[in-house]
């Protein structure tokens, strides 16, 4: 461990807090570190895991990707990025398919388009979008600017012009910041990094319908909230309205590095040849990944499996929170799910690390259970156990 983590040190950008583990092996919702050490996964790096970890479905996916095909660019056709945006739009609202490599290149074009399309149809100047405080978007200048979090914003000013923050779930809020220069609205339907904030049942139908009045694009960040994570297959279809523009990663490929814009035919016709491009973006390797990982994800039996062990844990975190005054609330829906302590969270995490279960903090004090989404009964029971061995030692 003092070799791998020197060498980090020596080498790599000092860009993130480390927790003391190399992990060297997965299957499915366990990981082993480089002592032979067994963890539950209750993270799956960072809702990025969805099928567990080296699904074997998507495992032959990548190797015979690898053998045939893995990179030729855009300037060519390729089958399986096109029957991955297929399938894509076929379960969702979206006509149409850009795919990038990150989340935060998906929220880049997806901003890149609410300028364009306001470009085409209003003229210049009508580029300003409202985002929400608390947000989290991505680490590009023009996503970091999209996030309302001053901590990511902090010594990298002048950030990109014509964003403004407005409280999550308050759409007088919204209402109130809407000048002639706004082009759109970017929205996380389920805060993640801002501590897994959820709105009001009527709030996104209210937005939605604000938007439609005030020609506003509404766009959806679902690169944590989607692909399975809250139960069904993207968290708007829980709201009862489309979004116009959506954004996906983390879960996209299982672990590979993709991101997906998708918007409807009307908002992507403001993207022609020259307008926005990747070079990597929806090649072979990653695609094949994807339609492998999508296949599983999208089964309707699936995803009641992740609804019902969602309700599993809620209830099982309901019973510690009648336990442990500590525990403010317990909120989530399907698999993306937390508990908000009035005492802060991070020494928990690495209680829980201790005793082999892999957990994180977000926003200070929310601890946060995004486990892969096979994960069923057994391993939120052993959660729980662990979770109450670690309360029970606190209070005492
Ligand atoms: C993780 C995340 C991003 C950024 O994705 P990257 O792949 O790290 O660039 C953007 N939006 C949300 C909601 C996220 O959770």
């Amino acid at each position: 461990m003092r070799d791998i983590k020197q060498q980090c040190h020596e080498n790599i950008f000092n860009t993130y807090t480390r927790t003391p583990v190399a992990f060297v092996k997965g299957d499915g919702c366990r990981l082993w570190d480089d002592s032979g050490k067994e963890y539950l996964d209750f993270l799956a790096g960072i809702a990025v895991c969805n099928l567990g970890h080296c699904h074997p479905a998507v495992t032959r996916a990548i190797a015979s990707s690898a053998e045939e095909l893995v990179h030729v660019s855009n300037l060519f056709y390729t089958y399986p990025q096109v029957e991955l945006a297929a399938e894509l739009t076929r379960l969702s609202f979206a006509d149409k398919v850009f795919f990038s490599n990150s989340g935060a290149e998906a929220n880049e074009a997806a901003i890149k388009l609410a300028r364009k399309y306001s470009w085409d149809h209003f003229g210049p100047g009508r580029f300003h979008i409202i985002t929400m405080k608390n947000s989290f978007h991505g680490r590009t200048l023009a996503t970091l600017s999209a996030t309302g979090q001053s901590k990511v914003h902090n010594g990298f000013e002048p950030l990109v012009e014509g964003f403004t923050y407005v409280d999550f779930n308050s759409i007088e809020a919204v209402d109130a910041a809407i000048t002639d220069k706004t082009c759109a609205v970017l929205v996380e339907p389920v805060q993640g990094e801002g501590g897994l904030n959820f709105a009001s049942p009527w709030y996104f139908r209210e937005l939605r319908a604000l938007c439609v009045k005030k020609n506003l694009l509404l766009i959806f960040d679902e690169v944590q909230s989607g692909l399975g994570r809250t139960g069904s297959l993207f968290a708007y279809e829980q709201e009862g309205i489309t979004p116009d523009v959506m954004t996906l990663a983390k879960a996209l490929a299982n672990g590979l590095p993709m991101g997906a814009m998708l918007a409807t035919e009307e908002a992507a016709k403001a993207f022609v040849p020259g307008t926005h491009a990747t070079t990597f973006g929806g090649g072979p390797l990653v695609a094949n990944a994807a339609l492998a990982t999508l296949g599983i994800l999208s089964n309707p039996d699936f995803l009641n499996g992740v609804r019902e062990t969602g309700a599993y844990l809620h209830s099982r975190l309901g019973e510690l929170k009648q336990r442990y005054p500590f525990i403010k609330e317990v909120r989530g829906r399907g698999l993306m799910m937390g508990i908000e302590l009035d005492i802060p969270g991070a020494p928990f995490v690495s209680k829980c690390l201790d005793a082999g279960v892999i957990i994180n903090c977000t926003h200070e004090t929310v601890l946060r259970f995004v486990p892969p989404l096979i994960a069923g009964r057994p391993e939120v029971d052993r959660l729980i156990d662990v979770l109450n061995g670690i309360f029970e030692r606190e209070v005492k």
